[in-house]
C-alpha cells in the first residue's frame, strides 16, 4: 500500500525565545521522567544521567502507513514463531555456508544443534521489534513531494529489541509540550491536535509480555533475569521494564552480566530448575528463574571467551523460558529474512494448516500475506545460486542501490553504496580453507529503501543545551509480544506499541546508543 497524502513543510518555524524555551522544558522532562542515559563515563554505582538525544518537535508520519505496520505485527508475530519451530528449516538456512563463514552465527546454530534434543522448556518468549523506513517510490515519477509513499521492512530483530520504555517517554514527552505550550504555539495545525500524537505503551505491553512468560511458567515465587551487558549506558529503559514488573505485577527481578552467571547460574539437575543466589543476603535459599530475559549475548563482543558459550547452552537447557530462545536468535538473521522473500517460502509459513497454532491459525488470509510482502524491499543471497550470481553482478555494477549486510546486530556494520565493490574484492582475497564456501555467503544485499527528502527537525544530542536542524530520515519500529510452543492457552500473540527514531539524513546508520538517532514520536498526518 502506499498513500499520497504529501507530508508537511517541517519543521515550522519558531521565533528563538520559543526554541529555546522548548529546549528547557523538553530537557527538564527528560530528567524528570527518566527519559535518560548514562553519562559516557560514568561510575558505578551510577551518580548522574543526561536526557537521551530527542528531537524538539514530533516527526509527521502518514496515519495510513502507521495503523498498517501496527496491524501486520501479530502475523509478523505468527511467522517468526512458525520459523523459530521449524528446526528443519532452521538447518537448511543457518546451518547451510552462513554458519561455515560467520563464526558467531556457526557458535550459535552448532552450540543449539548440539544441546536442543535436551529442551526441557517447550514455551519461548518473543519481545520483537520490526523496523521500517518510509520509502518514496522514484520510479513512478515524483511530481509531488509525497506522492507514492509506502513503508519498507528494514528488518526484524528477535532479540535485545531495546527502547520500549524510552520511546513511550519520548511520546509522552511530545503530548507534555504541546499541551505545555499551547498546541506548540499554534505554530502548526498538526502539532494543535492532541489526536495526532498517538497513544504508545511499549513500556506497559512488554513488561506485561514479560509478566505472560512468567505466569505461564507457574511459580509465583520465582524471578525474571535480565542478562545485560557490562558498562551498559541505557541503563534507565531497562531500569522501566524492572520497575513495571514489580510495580503492576509484583515480578521481581534480578540483573546480572552474562560473565558474572558463570559463575552463579545453578541448574537443578533433576528438575532442572534454574537457580540463582538471593540479591538480598546470599545466605537466604536461591531464587529460581521462570523467565530470562537477554539485554545481551547477541553481538560476538558479548562472548569474550568459550566460558559466555557454555553458560548460554547451560541456561537453555534450564526449565526458564528464554527470551530469546537460541532458535528464535537464529530466527531473526537478516539471512532468514532473504530466504523469506524467495517465491512461496511465505505461503508456507503463514498459509499452511499443518503449521502449529501460534495464536492466528487460520486466521491468516492470502490478502494477509500480500499486504506484508508489500513492505519488503529487494533482497538477495551471496552465494552462488542464479540469484547470488545476479546480486554479486549488480553489487558490483549498481553498487549505489545497495546495502551489503553481514549476520551482525546493533548497528554500525553495514556496508553501503560505492564501498560495496572494493570491500567485496577484499572478502575475496581473504584465505579460506579447502572446501569452505565463499566468504560473501555470510551476507545479504539489500536494495537501499529511499525516505521521502526534505522533511527536516530539531535534533537535541544527551547532555547538550542546543539543538541542530537536520534533514531527516525516520525509522518506525513496531514491537511484538510472542509467547508460543507450548499449549493452546499459554499461547500469547501481541502487539506492543512503537519506537520512532530519528536521524540526520547523511547518516547512514542509525543506532541511538551509537550516537546517531534521536528518540522521537509519529505526529500521525
Ligand atoms: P542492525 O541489526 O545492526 O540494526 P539494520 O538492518 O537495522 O541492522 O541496519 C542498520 C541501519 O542501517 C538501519 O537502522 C538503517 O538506518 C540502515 N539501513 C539498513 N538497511 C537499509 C536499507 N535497505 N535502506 C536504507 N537504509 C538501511
Ligand atoms: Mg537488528
Ligand atoms: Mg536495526
Amino acid at each position: 500500500m502506499s498513500v499520497s497524502t504529501a507530508l508537511p513543510e517541517w519543521p515550522p518555524a519558531l521565533t528563538p525565545e520559543q526554541h529555546s524555551r522548548l529546549i528547557l522544558l523538553s530537557s527538564t522532562y527528560a530528567l524528570s521522567h527518566g527519559f535518560t542515559l548514562l553519562p559516557p563515563s560514568s561510575r558505578q554505582p551510577p551518580t548522574s544521567a543526561i536526557p537521551a538525544p530527542l528531537s524538539l518537535l514530533p516527526t509527521p508520519f502518514p496515519r495510513e502507513l502507521y495503523e498498517l505496520a501496527v496491524s501486520l505485527q501479530p502475523i509478523y508475530n505468527a511467522l517468526y514463531a512458525r520459523i523459530t519451530l521449524d528446526w528443519d528449516f532452521l538447518d537448511r538456512v543457518m546451518g547451510g555456508s552462513v554458519s561455515k563463514v560467520d563464526e558467531f552465527q556457526g557458535e550459535l546454530w552448532r552450540g543449539w544443534k548440539s544441546i536442543r534434543d535436551d529442551l526441557v522448556q517447550p514455551l519461548q518468549l518473543g519481545l520483537f521489534r520490526s523496523d521500517y523506513l518510509l520509502h518514496q517510490d522514484q520510479s513512478q515519477g515524483t511530481s509531488e513531494k509525497g506522492d507514492n509513499i509506502g513503508i519498507k521492512q528494514v528488518e526484524f530483530n528477535t532479540i535485545a529489541a531495546s527502547f520500549g520504555a524510552l520511546s513511550q517517554r519520548a511520546g509522552e514527552m511530545h503530548r507534555y509540550l504541546a499541551k505545555a505550550t499551547n498546541g506548540y504555539y499554534s505554530i502548526s495545525p498538526h502539532l494543535s491536535e492532541i489526536s495526532n500524537f498517538p497513544q504508545n505503551e511499549p513500556l506497559k505491553k512488554l513488561a506485561a509480555g514479560l509478566a505472560e512468560g512468567w505466569k505461564a511458567y507457574g511459580n509465583e515465587k520465582a524471578v525474571v533475569l535480565f542478562v545485560v551487558q557490562d558498562g551498559e549506558r541505557n541503563v534507565f529503559d531497562q531500569k522501566w521494564l524492572e520497575y513495571e514488573l514489580l510495580e503492576s505485577h509484583d515480578i521481581p527481578v534480578i540483573r546480572h552480566t552474562f560473565s558474572e552467571l558463570s559463575s552463579l547460574a545453578q541448574i537443578e539437575p533433576s528438575t532442572k530448575n534454574l537457580l540463582l543466589p538471593s540479591p538480598l543476603e546470599p545466605s537466604l535459599p536461591s531464587k529460581e528463574v521462570a523467565v530470562i530475559y537477554y539485554r545481551s549475548a547477541y553481538t560476538p563482543t558479548d562472548y569474550p571467551t568459550s566460558s559466555e558459550w557454555d553458560t548460554r547452552l547451560l541456561l537453555e537447557k534450564s526449565k526458564a523460558i528464554k527470551c530469546p530462545s537460541m532458535a528464535l536468535q537464529l530466527a531473526g538473521a537478516k539471512k532468514i529474512q532473504q530466504v523469506l522473500c524467495e517465491p512461496g517460502v511465505l505461503e508456507d509459513f503463514l498459509l499452511n494448516k499443518k503449521r502449529p497454532d501460534v495464536g492466528l491459525e487460520n486466521k491468516i488470509t492470502q490478502e494477509d500475506v500480500d499486504r506484508l510482502r508489500l513492505t519488503w524491499i529487494g533482497l538477495w543471497p551471496m552465494d552462488n545460486s542464479a540469484l547470488g550470481k545476479e546480486a554479486y553482478q549488480l553489487a558490483l555494477n549498481e553498487s549505489e542501490r545497495f546495502v551489503l549486510k553481514p549476520q551482525r546486530e546493533g548497528g554500525g556494520n553495514n556496508i553501503y553504496r560505492e564501498n560495496i565493490p572494493p570491500y567485496l574484492k577484499e572478502l575475496e582475497k581473504e584465505k579460506r580453507e579447502q572446501g569452505e564456501p565463499e566468504k560473501k555467503e555470510a551476507f545479504i544485499l539489500m536494495e537501499l529503501i529511499e525516505p521521502p527528502k526534505n522533511v527536516q527537525n530539531w535534533l537535541v544530542k544527551g547532555g547538550e543545551n542546543k539543538a541542530r536542524k537536520a534533514d531527516v530520515v525516520s525509522e518506525l519500529g513496531v514491537y511484538g509480544v510472542s509467547l508460543f510452543g507450548g499449549s493452546e492457552i499459554q499461547t500469547f500473540n501481541s502487539t506492543a506499541g512503537t519506537l520512532l527514531r530519528t536521524k540526520g539524513r547523511e547518516s547512514d546508520e542509525g543506532g541511538v546508543a551509537i550516537g546517531i538517532s534521536s528518540i522521537d514520536s509519529p505526529l500521525l498526518v
